[in-house]
């Protein structure tokens, strides 16, 4: 492990030790459906629709038979919501009629879902079956580029093989919710706390508050 590397662990043990995913989930089918839902919009937001989503439509078998309209009503306070409301049923469908009802636990299989590309696919990998991956959302895309992790010109499967690199695999599924965390609530797009950060000296972030 590198130098730099491990100053970012400790330096994420010590400011998020208990991070971990905030989507509310007790499956792996919310997990899913959750993660789906979440596409540009808090995860606070998805908190807030999909009890009431769980409680009428509990498994896979009853939302495929679900009525779209129904499900739209449900979630017409996220972002997407139409769309959203097509890719859980349509998905829910496909995993009754080519997995056996079951979420798959393959990235080929997950990513042949509707509404699952590779983050939502990672995210399910990661929480779900305990596989070594990182998902890259906007947040982990910032700061991997400010932290000097990965080139800044890095879309989002470039800077996910330089944190296959640059970490050890242990430590994936906790730096994934960390830097999720880092992101959300120190590394701010707008306004990072830089004059409160354990990391400054290594940022190469060419704006950081001076
Ligand atoms: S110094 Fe500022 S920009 Fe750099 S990692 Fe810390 S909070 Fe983010």
């Amino acid at each position: 492990m590198s130098i730099k590397s491990k100053k970012i662990i400790e330096a994420l043990d010590s400011l998020f030790p208990n991070a971990k995913i905030e989507l509310t989930h007790k499956n792996t089918y919310e997990l899913i459906i959750a993660v789906i839902l979440s596409a540009q919009t808090t995860d606070v937001s998805v908190n807030k629709v999909t009890p009431k989503l769980f409680k009428k439509y509990p498994n896979i078998d009853t939302l495929s038979k679900a009525n779209i309209e129904d499900v739209i009503k449900i979630i017409k306070s996220i972002g997407l919501y139409r769309t959203k409301a097509k890719n859980i049923i349509l998905m829910a469908n496909q995993v009754k009629d080519n997995f056996n009802g079951e979420i798959p636990n393959t990235r080929t299989d997950l990513e042949s879902l509707a509404g699952v590309g590779r983050k939502t696919a990672n995210v399910v990998l990661a929480n779900a079956f305990d596989k070594d991956v990182i998902a890259v959302d906007t947040h982990i895309h910032r700061i991997s580029i400010r932290l000097g992790i990965a080139k800044k010109t890095a879309n989002a499967r470039e800077v996910e093989e330089s944190l296959y690199k640059f970490f050890p695999k242990e430590n994936y599924l906790k730096l994934h919710h960390q830097l999720i965390f880092f992101g959300r609530y120190h590394c701010l797009a707008r306004n990072p706390k830089c004059l409160n950060c354990p990391l400054y000296d290594i940022c190469v972030y060419e704006n950081k508050m001076a």
